[in-house]
Order: structure tokens, then sequence, then C-alpha cells
């Protein structure tokens, strides 16, 4: 199944009714370490045999499978003022989008959002499939979501976010995804209780540099390689893929690890054109029959099935789910598996078919079971419990700096764009924010 230089390096078949798989390169010793740090772009052989070995072994036995694979591009940064942000213009944007069969989605910051322009949001709206728009930060200052501060501190700043992108909805008739796309990519895991409580659907995680930031060391183990693997409260963990030179081997990666592909960059990733990003969606779609879809919906794809004498059991991977019965025959029994309630837990549980409920229990625990009456796509919903309502929440103290600091960057982001005309301002690639 892999070779280099002549060298056969991991080989797959089958002695009787026994699976084998031969591998040439020993396994990691991981110590201390985290299986992801040795499960990307620069070293993955040590770990993807046994995945696979694994994977098939739990497919054969109990018929295994992970949530159907998904895919999104996602930019950050970009003001949604103009049609043009530095150097990714939203219509050709959509135009390739179109071309290559992929999906976009713009990371805005929250303080940002009062200056949609109506045709920005008019070509929003009315390109969902390609199109949408996610949240990213609040004031998005330097690693402003992994700072130390106290839970209510936190809620006043994320409800904040949550009000200034309303405008976005109330306005613009747009809906923005709640998942969370973490400024310089860093987030403290204390934060994702409180962004489950506000209604944040999801949080953006990219394994290493997650990793980072002190104390976010207590998370399962299994970060970056379960696609159930959420956050305590069922809040979606997504991992994420910088868009860099080892994008396309973490997004073939992600995908034969049942996770979803989500790639970040920046405009400067369109600096000489968006054909690097139309290459990389071709390789994806070449690599799985993928669906690509807007963050929201990549969170409710989180889950993984397996069958057992009593029926398929599905593990969640957020609170809210969409799940694919499609196969499923009428009457059969489905047992919803919620890892982040203990045993003895409950918390209320809501199956709906098409906008109409068709299964409820206030008291649902841990594991819970019921009749299926209707096939097709069904939204599995875990009723966590909300804070205040945002709406009605105070602001945070004003501070300046953020509004200065956020002039300065959209000045030197479109400046950028600009430095055809004047090459001094030249940068091209990722940058980390
Ligand atoms: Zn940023």
């Amino acid at each position: 199944m892999a070779s280099a230089g002549g060298q056969t390096l991991w080989a797959r078949g089958t002695h009787g009714n026994a699976l084998v798989h031969q591998a040439c390169v020993p396994l990691p010793d991981l110590g201390e370490s985290f299986p992801c740090t040795e499960y990307n772009g620069r070293r993955f052989m040590g770990l993807l045999p046994l995945i696979r070995f694994l994977q098939e072994i739990s497919i054969r036995a109990r018929s295994w499978s992970a949530s159907p694979p998904s895919a999104c591009f996602i930019f950050d940064d970009p003001s949604l003022r103009q049609l043009r942000y530095g150097h990714l213009d939203f219509n050709q944007l959509l135009g390739v989008c179109r071309k290559h069969r992929f999906h976009a989605a713009v990371a805005t910051i929250p303080l940002d959002s009062q200056r949609t322009s109506s045709a920005v949001s008019a070509l929003f709206r009315s390109n969902p499939d390609w199109l949408s728009i996610l949240i990213h930060g609040n004031n998005h200052t330097a690693r402003e979501l992994a700072q130390s501060r106290s839970s209510a501190d936190w809620e006043l700043r994320m409800a904040q976010a949550l009000r200034r992108v309303n405008c976005l909805e109330s306005k613009h008739q747009i809906s923005p995804c709640k998942v969370m796309e973490p400024p310089h990519g860093v987030v403290c895991s204390e934060l994702a209780p409180v962004l489950n409580r506000l209604g944040f659907e999801g949080l953006l995680v990219t394994p290493h540099q997650f990793l980072r930031v002190p104390g976010n060391d207590r998370i399962q183990p299994s970060l970056g390689l379960n696609p159930a693997g959420c956050f305590n409260h069922g809040l979606a963990l997504i991992p994420r893929i910088v868009l860099s030179s080892t994008a396309e081997t973490e997004s073939a990666l992600a995908l034969a690890a049942g996770l979803p592909a989500v790639i970040a960059g920046h405009h400067q990733d369109a600096a000489d054109g968006l054909e690097r990003i139309a290459r990389l969606a071709d390789f994806i779609n070449a690599s799985a029959d993928v669906t690509w879809c807007n963050p929201s919906r990549i969170a409710r794809r989180l889950y993984w099935t397996e069958g057992s004498s009593t029926g398929r059991h599905v593990t969640l991977g957020s609170s809210q789910t969409e799940l694919n019965a499609m196969d499923e025959s009428h009457g059969a029994t489905l047992t919803v598996v919620r890892p982040w309630i203990a045993r003895g837990g409950e918390e209320a549980l809501r199956v709906s078919h098409e906008g109409k409920v068709i299964w409820e229990n206030l008291h649902a625990g841990r594991e819970a079971t019921f009749e299926l009456t209707q096939r097709g796509l069904l939204q599995v919903q875990s009723m966590v419990r909300l804070a205040h309502d945002p709406v009605g929440m105070p602001d945070p103290p004003f501070e300046p700096w953020p509004v200065i600091r956020k002039a300065i960057m959209e000045l030197r982001d479109r400046s950028q764009y600009w430095a055809r005309v004047f090459p001094w301002s030249a940068r091209n690639g990722s940058s980390p924010d």
C-alpha cells in the first residue's frame, strides 16, 4: 500500500480469514506525547498502518463507520466591507468554488462585522452552497482566546461576539455559522464550556498549535484522531489544517482517519491566484466522495457508528448532529451515545425529521435508544443548558487598542494587494493570523 525508493513500506493482504498488514516503519514511541504528534504532514507512516488496520477489523467485527467525509476551506480575517479583501476577491472565489466544486467560508472578525456592505452580503446570501461566514475571535488581539480569564469574563466577551455578528442576520439576512475560528490558531480549552453555554456549535483546533497552550494537554489523548472527539458538554472539536506545503498530505490523512478536511488560510494564499486552492480541492474531490459544506454542517457531521446485537449505535461528536439514517430499516432501533455525559448523568435529547420532532426524552442518559420511524436525514439535538441570552448581557469594558489594531491590520492586508504596484509591502503565504 506504500513504497519509497523502490522499497515496500506497507503491505496489506489476507492469510485465510485473517487480515494482515505488514509495515516496515516501527510504531513510534509516544512516551508522554499525543498520538497526533506522529500523525501529521511531516510524520505519519508509524501510525497510519495501525490506524487503517484497526479501522478494518472494526468494520469487519462491528460494521464500524466514521461520519460521511466532508471538507471546507476557510479564509481567516477578511472584512466584509468590500468585495475584495487584500488578495482575496469574493466574486473570483465564488467562480473557482463553482468550477472546482468546493465550499469556502470566511472567518470574519466580529469587531468589524457591522461594516458589512450590501454587495458582499448579497453575494453570500445568494450562494450558501459555495460561500459562508463563521466567527473569528471577537476583537482579534494577540492570543485573544488563549488568555487566562474567568469564566464570567469569557462569557461577556463571547456574548459580545455573538451580538456583533447578529447584525449579519438582522440587517443582511445571512446566518453566520456559530463555529469559532480562534485568531492565530490558539485557544485555551477553558473556553469550550463557555462557547457551549452560549450556543456555539464547534471550535476549530489545529492540534500542534492547541497543545502549545499551557493546560491544554489535559484534553483526551485521541485529539485530532477521533471523529467523535468533542470537548466536554458536546461542543464539536473540528480539527483544522493550516494551508501550508503539507496541506495536501494532511487532508488525505484527515479523511483516512474519518475526519473532515478543514483547511484554513489567509488572503495572502490567493496572492498568485486561486489555482493552488483549486488544485487542492481537485485532489480532495479525487480522493473521496466528499461533501463540501459550511463549518456548522461540518460540526454536525462528526460521529461514528457501529452495529451490535441490540441494533446500531451512534457515538456523537457534537451536541447538534445531522445523522444519515437513509440505509436503516423502518422499525430498527438506534442507540445514541453521548460520550460527554457521565455514567448516571442525563441531558434532554430530541430527534427530528424535516423539522418535526419524532422522538424526545427529557431525561435521556449517556446512552439512549429509540425506534426509527423515519428514514433519511435526522437532526439529533442534545438540549444543552444555555447561559443567559447573549442579547441581554452587558458589554465588557471598552478597549481602544483592538479598534486601532484592526485598522492597522486591515491597512496592511489591503496594501499587500497594491504591492503589485508598490512592491515594498509584498508578502506571500499563509500568516499565523
Ligand atoms: Zn486572524
